[in-house]
């Protein structure tokens, strides 16, 4: 199975992706996570990316579509993956396909995630992930006994410095003007499928099943 989840930020796409992950074996590709540990290794050219992220724009396409490339031609996206935060501008969905097409494969489903933008604030801004395990909370739902460590593995949690509100503002205008196109471009190729991003957890993640096995 090889299929993208797409959709704004805060939808949900890295906990659905994780929970299918999980169910279907495949391994969860994040763009946003892979850029996020790369910053740590402080290289020149990660702490430009770093500073990009924190202001809601995006990574320049060369670099992402380089990133994407040496992912898919990795052993461990042999038998499929669930690309999440990947691709975000019409040049990056045709680099994709062609890299596909380079290595004989074919994308299977494009899931939409969809939301609305004030939604997308409130719930940002009471996000906090783990550093330890990834584990993303959010304090609307999550009753965490201490909101300084990961109930799970005891990880510090922390806010993402691009979920502070006027950030994720600047986010939604991103989404809109440059990634919303790519939808169009799926839909072209009759791959899209809509779900609700709105609903629990387990419920969406079924609702995706369905969509699956149906297909
Ligand atoms: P995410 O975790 O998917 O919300 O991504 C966080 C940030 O990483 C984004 O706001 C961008 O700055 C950057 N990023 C992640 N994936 C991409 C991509 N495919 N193209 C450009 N920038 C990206």
């Amino acid at each position: 199975m090889r299929l993208i989840l797409f959709g704004p930020p805060g939808v949900g796409k890295g906990t659905q992706a994780k929970l299918l992950s999980a169910k279907l074996s495949i391994p969860h590709i994040s763009t946003g996570d892979m850029l996020r540990e790369a910053a740590n290794e402080q290289t020149e050219l990660s702490k430009k990316a770093k500073a990009i992220m924190d202001t809601g724009h995006l990574v320049s396409d060369d670099i992402m579509i380089g990133i994407i490339r040496d992912v898919m031609q990795s052993p461990k996206c042999r038998n499929g993956f669930i690309l999440d935060g990947f691709p975000r501008t019409l040049p990056q969905a045709k680099a994709l396909s062609s890299v596909l097409s380079e290595l004989h494969l074919k994308l299977d489903v494009v899931i939409n995630m969809e939301i609305d933008d004030e939604e997308v604030v409130q719930r940002l801004s009471k996000r906090l992930t783990c550093k330890g395990c990834g584990t993303i909370y959010n304090l609307n739902i999550d009753r965490l006994p201490d909101t300084a460590k990961c109930p799970k593995c005891g990880g510090s949690l922390y806010q993402r410095e691009d979920d502070k509100p006027e950030t994720v503002r600047k986010r939604l205008r991103v989404y809109s003007d440059s990634t919303s196109p790519v939808k169009e471009y799926y839909r072209g190729l009759g791959l899209l499928k809509n779900v609700h991003g709105i609903g629990g957890i387990e419920e969406i993640h079924h609702q995706i099943l369905s969509l699956l096995s149906h297909r």
